[in-house]
């Protein structure tokens, strides 16, 4: 009994350090899984039952066991809070202590999936392994349907890579920094090449599979919500448009689901990174999502959204209006004519709206009232459409005197940009 209550305070020891040290992790969003509940298990990933999302109050986005394997680690990346010349307290789970409190917890219904990332012990391999097997025990011995979401360790080998894959929703390498530089100044030790490579494997092999899906029944699940990245926002120089251009690579190379940026936390006095209480703003990070939004669902390109002569995206609008304001020949669009995805370009239009406006056009021709009623937020797009009863504004504003005219009747919004997570449109 004794000996019981000692292994408990001592596992409880363990989540709190390792909890708290994959706070830094950002990348947890889980959306894109559908695993049902099979052999009598336990738990489903069902897609809108809102699984293992939950919002700190920051605004990022985790799931409720989230937490690392180990904080030990034989890297010394400058800007990880892990890094083994980093004088704090280390722990490290067994891969049976994971599992039970992952099965605990779930039974409990405090979570509903695990997050799992971990520093590297040994080497890549020895650490893959690991998680591996916590992902198969769970899924093979407890019949776990719930997420699972790790973290592929770069340069592990591929046949790990593959296993992982046969067990978790979704596997993230993580590049952590968005340029060359960055890593050869802040991670020497780490290359790019390593974390390339399990990110063409698992592309390739998500590929080859969804190819054998078409022609065989019986096809082995392979990470069905897909890969994901985190980069680190702010460690380095890199400027926004190093970032999202990098983010736009790399989802047309590796098929990622989704990129995640994560503001750099001044954790260290060391001179080669930003300062102690130098904090990336957090409208930094909620600008960057929001060119990432417009490169995934609204047909931008990163070129578009950003290049030499505006490295940085505005911090007073959002990028589509900036990009707006940079292209006034485009408009004004008639929304009664213009092709689907010239309307889901106008500012205080969403995709909702469009898809609104479209099949809404096919019966009559739109007026302002119509588009109201649809969501679009005319005191933005107003200067950027005309509709069956010509245009609202006059047309030879200038861009200086929208973006003021706009900034002016949003004030409350604008201000309230530290705030949490901004709306995406
Ligand atoms: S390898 Fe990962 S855990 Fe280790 S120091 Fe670098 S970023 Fe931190």
């Amino acid at each position: 009994m004794a000996k019981a209550i000692v292994m408990q305070e001592r596992v409880h020891e363990k989540l709190s350090i390792l909890a708290d040290a994959a706070k830094y992790d950002v990348s947890c969003a889980s959306s894109g899984s559908d695993r049902k509940n099979t052999n009598k298990g336990l738990g489903n990933a069902h897609p809108g039952m809102g699984i293992c999302h939950s919002y700190t109050p920051d605004g990022r986005c985790i799931s409720l066991l989230k937490i690392l394997l180990t904080n030990h680690c034989i890297y010394d990346c400058a800007y990880c809070v892990s890094r083994k010349s980093n004088d704090i307290k280390r722990a490290a789970f067994t891969v049976q202590e994971v599992v039970d409190l992952t099965i605990n917890f779930y039974r409990r219904n405090y979570i509903e999936g695990l997050f799992l990332s971990s520093g590297i012990f040994k080497d890549p391999d020895y650490t893959m392994e690991r998680l591996v097997r916590i992902a198969k025990d769970l899924r093979t011995i407890h019949k776990f349907n719930g997420y699972i979401h790790l973290k592929a360790i770069p340069g592990a080998s591929d046949e790990l890579m593959r296993e992982a894959g046969m067990y978790a929703d979704r596997l993230s390498v993580n590049l952590e920094l968005p340029t060359e530089e960055g890593l050869k100044l802040l991670a020497p030790e780490k290359k790019r090449a390593d974390m390339i490579q399990p990110m063409n494997y698992l592309k390739n092999e998500i590929i080859r599979l969804d190819d054998e899906r078409k022609v065989l029944k019986k096809v082995p699940i392979f990470v069905p919500a897909g890969q994901s990245t985190q980069v680190i926002v702010g460690a380095g120089k890199e400027t926004d448009k190093d970032i999202v251009h990098l983010a736009s690579r790399f989802y047309q190379q590796f098929r990622l689901k989704r990129v995640y940026y994560s503001g750099y936390v001044p954790i260290s006095n060391d001179v080669r990174l930003p300062g102690l209480g130098h904090q990336v703003p957090m409208l930094r990070e909620n600008r960057l999502y929001q060119a990432d939004w417009l490169m995934r669902f609204y047909g931008f390109n990163a070129q578009e959204l950003l290049d030499d002569a505006h490295p940085h995206l505005d911090t007073e609008v959002d990028p589509k209006l900036s990009w707006a304001l940079r292209n006034l020949h485009f408009f004004p669009v008639d929304i009664n004519i213009a092709d689907k995805m010239l309307i889901a370009r106008v500012p205080g239009i969403g995709m909702n709206s469009v898809n609104k406006i479209i099949s809404a056009r096919t019966f009559n021709a739109l007026g302002w009232d119509q588009l109201q009623q649809m969501g679009v937020q005319l005191n933005r797009a107003k200067y950027f459409i005309t509709c069956k009863k010509g245009a609202m504004e006059k047309k030879d504003f200038t861009a200086e005197q929208i973006r003021r005219q706009i900034l002016h009747q949003s004030h409350s919004k604008y201000t309230k940009l530290h705030s949490s997570q901004l709306s995406l449109f």
